[in-house]
């Protein structure tokens, strides 16, 4: 049994296919005619362009239109005259064959980004890797590694999947993935899920330990791979795919379910996004609305900031698109620790307590907040998009908020633009203050959500990304708890809705907790909706204030987390 990363969820039973890529020699073999070898340059390069189009074509209608973007982020790169141009220059300047030009040039880029301490150019050098090898083989006439036409129930076994071999897997005949290397939010990682292949990646020296159409079965959702099992291990995985297909099946029932409790508590049950194309899984998922956009995500990955027109475009996409019902937008929560290049901020000391959010956006008004606030309003004549806050601490930044908006909303009526004349706004409420002083803050707001993610790291002084610390980062820590309950309490006796955003509103054993103390809407990533709806109407929120009563008695998060498993078990 070998253990790696669980990258995709279910479990993957079939017979292992490795996939090797042919070893290509690249030696700087030297050329008689620099002119005549960028020639064959070019030529490969349209090649290579030409093929990476089909792909991303290939994509969009087999995965969906964001998985595409991949591609379209290799065409980005090999269509990049820098790195074009250097590789001409080192053809004619060096007199060396267009492989081995490719190769310098390529591997200089693929080094430089992966030595950045960025999850993202991880990404980007392994897209440059990819580029590279698929130059390099039209110039060698090597075919590609024809991962489409796999016979049924094959396990594939790579080093690596690259997002091209990955766009042409036929989901029909594929039921596992186990690669050596890779990470959670590779884009492989990401691809197996949009096509719901169980995958481990990151598995120690696999590709020693596998042989081809050797028995596999894997299991996503752990992070377990076993090859040739026993009959045992083999009934025992047969059943629990049997259960993780059937539970997946069953939860199909709860599609266009109502939300309700068993004493009729009506939960807007709605998702958490980062651009408009996260809306087909909302839909799919029968998600009643968004209850965070996350907006940084439209300003990452790109050289300069999107304009208001752009923002306004994706806005309105997601309002249209859900036709009328709950928006809850989230105004750029950037700076600290989520760098923008382009927006030239200096480092931080101390990133988390640092120049952020509403901090930076109220600082950076006119040219950053404006116009996302202009972009919002003109999109809210479009659907029910309501106005969110980040990381606020106090009253001050609540007002200077509002203020803008209101200007802004002069200003537009100025220009006869139209926009929502009652739209909601509202505050993230994540920080100890902002909960320490929560009756205060829900007199001046339409609505809360709470960010538990940020709310336990400020409540706890933990580091929200420090493994080493991460037995303090707990929401069942009575501490959390009690802020949490008080945010609650304090939003109901103002009358206004209490959201949460945060990753704790899809934790099973949160939920009966978040029910009993009064919790209106629970917003999370679409895939976990229906589960969480199956949960929710199963539970009385009357019988759970006894639950509730009982958990809070604790005084240890460890004490409080085992109750409530015990509780959700039973
Ligand atoms: C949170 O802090 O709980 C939250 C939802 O926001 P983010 O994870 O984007 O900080
Ligand atoms: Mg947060």
């Amino acid at each position: 049994m070998y253990k790696g990363t669980n990258a995709s969820a279910g479990i993957g039973i079939g017979k292992a296919a490795i996939i090797k890529e042919v070893e290509m020699v690249i030696r700087p073999d030297k050329v008689a005619n620099g002119q005549t070898e960028v020639e064959r340059f070019r030529d490969a390069l349209s090649e290579t362009v030409a093929q990476t189009k089909a792909l991303a074509e290939d994509l969009a209608t087999k995965v969906g239109e964001k998985e595409a973007e991949i591609m379209q982020g290799h065409l980005m790169l090999l269509l990049d005259p820098m790195m074009t141009g250097e590789i001409e220059s080192a053809i004619t300047g060096e007199s060396v064959c267009s492989e081995y030009a490719i190769e310098t040039v390529c591997t200089t880029y693929a080094d430089m980004f992966a030595s950045m301490d960025d999850e993202l150019m991880q990404q980007r050098a392994t897209d440059m890797r990819d580029i590279k090898t698929r130059m390099q083989q039209v110039l060698q006439g090597v075919k590609p590694v024809d991962i489409a036409s796999l016979p049924e129930n094959s396990i594939i076994v790579a080093k690596d999947l690259t997002p091209s071999m990955t766009a042409g897997i036929n989901p029909a005949h594929v039921t596992g993935i186990v690669t050596e290397l890779g990470g959670k939010t590779s884009h492989s990682a990401i691809l197996a899920r949009a096509l719901e292949i169980p995958a481990v990646v990151a598995v120690n020296g696999v590709m020693d330990k596998i042989q081809d159409g050797d028995s596999v079965v894997l299991d996503g959702s752990e992070g377990v791979v076993i090859v040739n099992p026993t009959d045992v291990q083999m009934a025992e995985y047969t059943a629990k795919r049997d259960v993780f297909l059937q539970e997946k099946k069953d939860l199909e029932r709860f599609i266009g379910m109502p939300t309700v409790t068993k004493d009729g508590v009506h939960i807007e049950l709605v998702a958490n996004i980062g651009n408009p194309d996260d809306l087909a899984k909302v839909l799919q998922y029968d998600g009643e609305g968004v209850g965070l956009f996350r907006t940084e995500f439209l300003f990452m990955d790109r050289t300069s900031m999107p304009t208001e027109e752009e923002q306004f475009e994706a806005y309105k996409k997601v309002a249209v698109g859900l036709s009328g019902k709950p928006v809850i937008i989230r105004t750029l929560d950037i700076g600290g620790d989520k760098e923008i290049p382009y927006m030239g901020l200096a480092k931080d000391e101390n990133p988390f307590l640092g120049y952020r959010a509403i901090r930076l956006c109220l600082d950076r008004k006119e040219d950053i907040y404006r116009p996302q606030i202009r972009a919002l309003l003109r999109a809210s004549a479009f659907g029910g998009i309501k106005i969110m806050v980040p990381m606020i601490t106090c009253l001050d930044e609540i007002r200077e908020a509002k203020a803008l908006i209101e200007d802004v909303k002069k200003e537009l009526d100025k220009e006869g633009i139209a926009y929502n004349k009652d739209i909601q706004v509202g505050i993230m409420v994540e920080t100890a203050a902002a909960s320490l002083m929560a009756d205060v803050f829900a007199k001046e707001v339409d609505f809360f959500s709470i960010g538990t993610n940020d709310l336990t790291q400020y409540t706890m002084s933990v580091d929200r990304g420090n493994e080493k610390i991460s037995y303090l980062y707990s929401t069942f820590n009575p501490a959390v708890l009690r802020s949490i309950r008080n945010i609650i309490t304090c939003a109901r006796e103002a009358g206004i809705m209490v959201g949460m955003c945060g990753e704790a509103a899809s934790d099973p054993m949160m939920i009966p907790l978040l029910l009993a103390f009064g919790l209106n809407e629970f917003s999370m990533s679409a895939s976990a909706i229906l589960k969480s709806r199956k949960m929710i109407t199963g539970y009385s929120t009357e019988d759970l204030q006894a639950v509730a009563e009982k958990a809070m008695s604790f005084t240890t998060a460890k004490e409080v987390e085992a109750y409530m498993k015990e509780f959700v078990n039973q």
